[in-house]
C-alpha cells in the first residue's frame, strides 16, 4: 500500500470510538489517512469523466 499523495510507505492503525474499532491506513511519511470506507466510496461513486460531464451540465 503506497500512499497516494507522497508514495510513502503506508501503514494499518486500529482507531477505537468508543464502541466501534476500525482500522485505516496512515501514511509514515505525511500522515494521510485513508480509511476502508472511504476507498469503497470512492469505487462506488460515479466515474471521474462521467462527474466531468455532470458538472459541465450544470454550468
Ligand atoms: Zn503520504
Amino acid at each position: 500500500m503506497k500512499c497516494p499523495k507522497c508514495s510513502g510507505l503506508m501503514y494499518v492503525e486500529r482507531l477505537s470510538d468508543f464502541f466501534v474499532i476500525f482500522h485505516v491506513w496512515k501514511c509514515i511519511n505525511c500522515g494521510a489517512l485513508i480509511d476502508k470506507t472511504i476507498l469503497e466510496n470512492q469505487k462506488r461513486s460515479l466515474p471521474p469523466i462521467e462527474a466531468l460531464k455532470t458538472v459541465s451540465k450544470t454550468k
